[in-house]
């Protein structure tokens, strides 16, 4: 463990006879191994963005040395940006509420799914505006929760409004950002 390899490979190239292609190369791939013209392998990055969700970018640094995966906190970060958004699916009741970019400092909204507990949207701000424009792109939502806040009641003119969070619907403690 901890030894560095160095892979070198063979792969085939193609060319395209055609003057007025854009490409004219074609390069064969090795999908189910690497990506194209990245440095890791699938298995590398896969390893990586585990140890990222695990740990964030600077703990994920000190854990891959750890692991005999020497990688800089900024190759944890992108990583984890690679890593494809869960389907949203159908949302029929929806929570908005507060969560700060930086504790107490700066916030959004952040909305879930109130029937199965999972984040369905981040919006950079607390305006009723950025509220209204979400609920447009899903107009299956039926119920709108709000916690506190008055701004978000008018970016939700037409749903059913419940003035307060009920408790039976109250979002777990570790879906707050903070
Ligand atoms: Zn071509």
């Amino acid at each position: 463990m901890g030894r560095p390899i160095r892979l070198v490979f063979t792969v085939r190239k193609f060319f395209c006879r055609n003057s007025t292609c854009s490409r004219k190369v074609f390069t064969e791939r090795l999908p189910d191994f690497i990506e194209a013209s990245s440095r890791l392998t699938k298995r590398l990055r896969t390893a990586i963005q585990d140890i990222g969700f695990a740990t964030g970018g600077k703990g994920g640094e000190h854990l891959g040395d750890k692991l005999a995966m020497p990688i800089s906190e900024t190759t944890v970060l992108s990583s984890l940006y690679l890593v494809p958004l869960p389907e949203i699916g159908q949302v029929h009741v929806v929570g908005v509420d507060d969560w700060s970019w930086r504790r107490g400092k700066r916030f959004g909204s952040i909305l879930v799914n109130l029937e199965t507990h999972k984040i369905v949207g981040l919006l950079a701000d607390r305006e009723a505006e950025s509220v209204r424009q979400w609920l447009a792109t899903h107009p299956e939502v039926d119920v709108v929760s709000r916690d506190r806040g008055k701004m978000y009641i008018d970016g939700v003119d037409s749903k059913r409004v419940l003035q307060d969070f009920p408790r039976s619907f109250a979002v777990p403690m570790s879906t707050k950002i903070l």
